[in-house]
Parts: structure tokens; sequence; C-alpha cells
């Protein structure tokens, strides 16, 4: 059955709008803009390049990738253990679209829950057609908007401008991929709506698992409100403080009733708290009844204190945390992968030189086109180039294959440690090393 929940426009609800906006303001402008010559924010899966804060992640830094997430996973199960779902009500797109922006635009066109109950029992006429029309075209509108902002987040602005700009025989599956998208988004926020708060999303059902009774949740002081019941004029009041009228049931986007205590399908989003507020101050009695407290909190008066479990979860993130940011200052603008070529040992020449060939593959990981040169550290090595570069492009890859020649007398073992430096510019931008092989000079 669909829910119509109604809307309290309480203080939290207020923050919360507030905190949509400024979320939804970053969402849409985030894609366009650049940082460094790149997207703020790129997650191009197809073409494996990943771009945060005009930092750009190619494949080779799949182990930061894999890392950062790992990080991400630990603070939100960290921060659920602390503060329960409250993620999902502030800070989820799915929420604040649902409810920040469709939802209002349904009010708007059908009124309140209860007008909208009955313009869905009654058989269609004129008035209920149009009012249909609207909403489902601008929702359709709207998702086509989110749709092109998704895979701006995908693509990249520039393919997406180019898609939209240039005629559709020219990106036949960019603009199938912006209408499939468009009619997800379209079925997620008019049809399915918080089915994939309780259903499909996952991290809902993880809460049975991060939750303890001293992590702090939107929660009903039963102790307070028990035992509930109407309350009649002139009567003194012998009852707990709630009146069951039922307003935070008929809040909640998710339809359930808080005073059964903490379910799997709150999202935390505090409209329950709004609305019993308003009852309370009408009632004159005080305020959060509902309110954002942990289970020890209502049963023993205990005040929150920090749980072995989260100084657990945090110890692992500050490992977590600090492994990155060393990995990310000690990442190198060049990944160089080099090896000797395979089925060679050593070359004897003529000058009582000694000769190795390697293989190198360089690849460029900043934003920009780079000139090299590769120096081996020991200044008796020389580099003879079969295969001679010096450039390598944006994003880009060359391979290299040339010979380091020594002086056999200064080999002094069968296998010595060979290094080298890459340079750019007069600056050192990677190190690398690998094995040079000689007869020992004895
Ligand atoms: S809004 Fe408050 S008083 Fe009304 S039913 Fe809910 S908990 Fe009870
Ligand atoms: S119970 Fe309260 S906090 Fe939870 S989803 Fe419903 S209205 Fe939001």
């Amino acid at each position: 059955m669909a829910i119509h929940p109604k809307i309290i426009k309480g203080k939290l609800y207020q923050y919360r709008t507030l905190l949509s906006y400024f979320f939804l303001g970053l969402l849409f402008a985030a894609p366009f803009i650049k940082f460094n010559g790149e997207q703020l924010i790129l997650l191009n899966i197809l073409e494996r390049k990943f771009v945060f804060f005009g930092i750009i992640f190619w494949p080779q830094d799949f182990y930061l990738f894999v890392l950062a997430l790992l990080s991400f996973v630990v603070f939100i199960v960290l921060f659920t253990v602390v503060f329960g779902r409250v993620f999902c009500g502030w800070a989820c797109p799915q929420t604040i679209f649902l409810e920040m922006v469709f939802r209002k635009i349904e009010y708007w066109i059908e009124g309140e829950p209860i007008k909208q109950r009955k313009l869905n029992d009654r058989p269609m006429d004129l008035d209920k057609f149009m009012r249909k029309a609207v909403k489902h075209s601008i929702f359709f509108l709207i998702s086509f908007f989110i749709a092109n902002i998704f895979l701006a987040y995908v693509i990249g602005t520039d393919t997406l401008l180019a898609i939209i700009t240039e005629p559709v025989s020219t990106h036949l599956s960019g603009f199938i991929s912006i209408l499939i998208f468009t009619i997800i988004f379209y079925l997620v926020f008019s049809r399915i709506r918080s089915i994939v708060c309780t259903v499909i999303c996952p991290y809902g059902r993880l809460q049975g698992v991060l939750l303890d009774d001293q992590s702090m949740i939107v929660a009903y002081d039963y102790n307070r409100g028990e035992p509930r019941g109407k309350v009649q004029k002139g009567i003194e009041m012998v009852k707990g403080d709630c009146i069951d009228c039922k307003l935070c049931v008929q809040v909640c986007p998710t339809g359930i009733d808080i005073r059964n205590g903490t379910q799997m399908e709150c999202i935390n989003c505090t409209a329950c708290i709004d609305a019993c507020d308003m009852v309370m101050e009408k009632i004159e009695r005080p305020l959060r009844l509902i309110g954002f407290k942990s289970e020890d909190e209502i049963k023993f008066s205990k005040p929150f204190r920090v749980s072995r479990k989260i100084y657990g979860y945090s110890a692992v993130l500050v490992v977590l945390l600090s492994a990155l940011t060393f990995l990310m200052l000690s990442r190198s603008d060049v990944k160089t992968t080099i090896l000797r070529a395979s089925g060679t040992l050593y070359q004897m020449r003529d000058d009582k030189q000694v000769s190795n060939l390697y293989n190198a593959e360089l690849v460029n990981k900043t934003s920009k086109a780079l000139s090299f040169e590769i120096v081996p550290e020991d200044a008796s090595a020389k580099i003879q180039y079969i295969q001679k570069e010096n450039q390598l492009g944006y994003g880009g890859t060359v391979k290299l294959t040339f010979f380091v020649l020594m002086p056999q007398d200064a080999v002094k073992q069968f296998k010595t440690e060979m290094k080298f430096k890459l340079l750019s510019e007069g600056k050192v931008i990677d190190r690398f090393k690998t094995t040079f092989i000689a007869p020992p000079n004895n």
C-alpha cells in the first residue's frame, strides 16, 4: 500500500531541509567544478578512471581505491554504532530527493495525504487525470535531469555534453543510457519509493547487527509515555505522556510506529520527533517523548558512554586512514615497471663492457603530459636505447626497450641491484630498481 506521510515543519525538519538543499547543490555542482584540470568527482567505471578532488586514480592505484572503500565502510559502521541510521534520513540522496523534491511536488499538486488518498480512490475524471498527468510529467522531467547528473559522474561532463548537444544518431548508446536511467529514477521516485530503504538497501539490514543498547537512535521513551491513552477534558492525567494521537505514525515516511521499538524500516529521519514535540507542546508536557536516545538512556537513565565496540572500530579506522594517507603521500606521478628481457642473460661487448637488455613500461598518473628521462643511479652505468621515447601523454603508457651497459671491471658479483631515477624537467618523479647480471670481475 502506498504511504502518504504528513509533513510537519518542525525545527528538525527545517534543519533537514537546509542540509538537503546544501547537499543537492553540491551533488549537482560537483561534476561541473574543475580542479587541477579534472572534474571534482568522476567515477568512470568503463575507462577505469576515478577522480577525487582533482587527483586521478588509474587501475594501477586500485589498492588505494580498495583501501579508501574499506575506510569508508568502517567509518559508516562506526557512525551507525554511535548514531544509528541517521545518514539515511539526513544525507542519503534517495531520501533527499524523495522527501525534499518529489514529495513536495506531490503535496503541491495533489494536496495533503488525506486528499491524496481520496484522489487515488476516486474514479478517473478530468481533474484527476490532469493532476496525475502534470505530476508524472514533472516527475519524469526531474528523473531525466537526475539521470543526466548521474551520468556526468560516470562518463564525465564533457562526454555528457557531447551526447546532449550533438545529433542523437552519433551517440545512440549514450542516449539510450540516459533514457534507461531516467526510467529507473522515475520508477524509484514515483512507484518503489521507501521500498528502496526498507527492502532493497542492504545498509538498513545491517542495522540489527551494528546497533547496541548504547547507540543513539530515534526512540520512544516508553517509561515516560506508557501507559498511553487519550486525554479527556477536565480529567487529571494519570496516564503516561503519550496521548495515542498517532501523529508520529502519520508523519513516518516508512509507515512504522516507533512506539513499537527500534525497527529495521526506521531511517532516523526524525519526522516523528518533530510531530511528537508539537503534541507535547500543545498538552504542555516536556518535549522529546520521542527523541534521539539510547536504550540504556531510556531504561536505566544512563548517559551516553563510549563502548568497547566504538573503541575497536575507531582503532581500525585510524589504522586504515593512516595507511591510506601514507600510501597517498608516497604515491608517484608515474608508475614504472621494468623487467629484464625474457630469455636473456648478459652480453659481453668488445670494449670490455657488459650489457643487459630491459623492457620497461611507464604509466602517466597525472592530469598532464610529461617529458621524462631515465637515469641510472650508478654513474658508471649507461643506457643505450633500442626504442627511445621521452614523452608521456595524458593518462598514457609508454613501452621502452634498452640496454644498460656497465664496464666489466665495475661489476663485483653475478647479480647486482640496479637503481634508476625518472626525471621530468629536472625533478625526480619516480624511482625503480631491477637486477643487473654479469660475470664477476675477480
Ligand atoms: S505523537 Fe507522541 S503522543 Fe502522539 S502517539 Fe506518537 S508518541 Fe504518542
Ligand atoms: S520512525 Fe520516526 S525517524 Fe524512523 S522513519 Fe519513521 S518518522 Fe522517521
